[in-house]
């Protein structure tokens, strides 16, 4: 058995930390949490002194083949599937050592994700829990498909897609329900498939237990997904042609159907590095569109898309939090809560990730300071623990 003790800890949930915690954990597991009691006889006692420990980081929406740098697509295009694989268990491997203990991969090429996440179960300390989308479900030409999931013919080939996704092992169905950024040809704003051909799609993914999650910039591409009845929603900009606006009735339609959105928000700021100038002009229309869901509210998760620019490497999530507090005025806890208890139900993971709690997977990070008065503690990492086992 291992008793870890610290100064204090956020469950996951409760914005009161409890002080002087005890974890005690077996075979991978949380056994107890207490408070100010000694560790049982016989235990092995990892003391992290007056750090906080909390639940290990869930970004659920990562890129683990883009290598985050200007031109990730360049890159990607230019690169055998052998190399690409090496530099994405360099990225998990980051990843859980800034304490980012479960990354979902919403879009690889290939299957290369699941590839590293089969490879990884075998050792938890050589990366993050990874759930794996596969390569996104898209239209012709549509976002992203250069990654190889374009499914041309209506409503049977969408089905077969997410069908042929279910075969090879993926963990999620990933739709593209806009345009993107970074497709040419694509605008973040249009919409490209019907409402029956997504719909077709979350019916077929729902056959296999997989979530189905769609990524929407656009208001109309963010009601379709919602009238198909996704479990989630990427991004949610509400992007227009040349800036960004909520649209109040799509909003009621997200609140309505319950599910969270994903803002893809964490972002590094460093000398000589920034947003595109695009989204950089776009900047405080889209925060505004935030506090409009906020205000709605409409659950926000806190995710990365990590590897689509210099901005967002593998282990960026970390930043996350201490953004949401920061831009949206969202208290610590709710900050908090966005990337692990709330990450872990949105990624269909509620009843074993996100929490430090009895019978949860022992995923944890402990950082010196105090997340729950500021979440920028998040970076000064003293400890992570994957499966019980400590990776740092
Ligand atoms: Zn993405």
């Amino acid at each position: 058995m291992l008793a870890i003790r610290a100064g204090r800890l956020f469950d996951g949930v409760d914005a009161a930390a409890v002080e002087c915690p005890l974890v005690l954990i077996e075979n991978g597991r949380i056994l107890a949490v207490r408070s100010g009691t000694e560790p049982p006889a016989g235990a092995e006692v990892v003391d992290l002194g007056t750090a906080t420990l909390l639940p290990g980081l869930i970004d659920s929406h990562a890129h683990l083949v883009f290598d985050a740098s200007a031109d990730p697509v360049g890159h990607l295009d230019g690169a055998s599937d052998a190399d690409v694989l090496v530099a994405m268990r360099a990225r998990a491997r980051s990843a859980l050592a800034a304490g980012i203990t479960t990354v979902r991969d919403l879009g690889d090429r290939g299957y290369l994700a699941v590839k590293l996440r089969d490879e990884l179960a075998a050792d938890p300390t050589a990366g993050p829990r990874i759930l794996a989308a596969g390569p996104p479900i898209t239209t012709d030409r549509g976002h992203c498909w250069y990654l190889g999931g374009e499914a041309i013919g209506g409503v049977d080939a969408i089905r077969a897609a997410v069908r042929e996704h279910a075969e090879r092992g993926v963990d999620v169905i990933k739709l593209m329900a806009t345009g993107g950024e970074l497709t040419a040809g694509t605008a973040s704003h249009v919409p490209p498939f019907e409402i029956a051909e997504l719909r077709a799609a979350v019916d077929e993914a729902h056959r296999h237990d997989l979530p189905a999650t769609a990524h929407a910039h656009g208001a109309g591409g963010i009601a379709n997904a919602v009238a198909a009845g996704v479990d989630m929603v990427e991004h949610g900009t509400f992007m227009t042609a040349d800036g960004a606006a909520a649209d109040p009735v799509v909003v009621e339609a997200v609140a309505r159907a319950g599910i969270p959105i994903g803002a893809t928000i964490a972002l590094r700021s460093a000398p000589g590095i920034a947003p595109p100038p695009r989204i950089a002009k776009m900047l405080p229309l889209l925060l505004a569109v935030f506090r409009d869901l906020r205000t709605a509210e409409i659950p926000l998760v806190c995710s990365s898309d990590s590897g689509i620019a210099p901005t967002k490497p593998a282990d960026v999530l970390r930043f996350g939090p201490a953004m949401m507090t920061t831009l949206l005025g969202d208290p610590p806890a709710e900050a908090l809560r966005a990337v692990t208890s709330l990450a872990a139900r949105a990624c269909w993971l509620g009843d074993t990730k996100g929490r430090v709690a009895r019978g949860y997977d022992a995923d944890l990070l402990a950082v010196d300071g105090d997340p729950l008065a500021d979440p920028a503690a998040l970076t000064a990492v003293r400890a992570v623990f994957r499966a019980g086992v400590r990776v740092r």
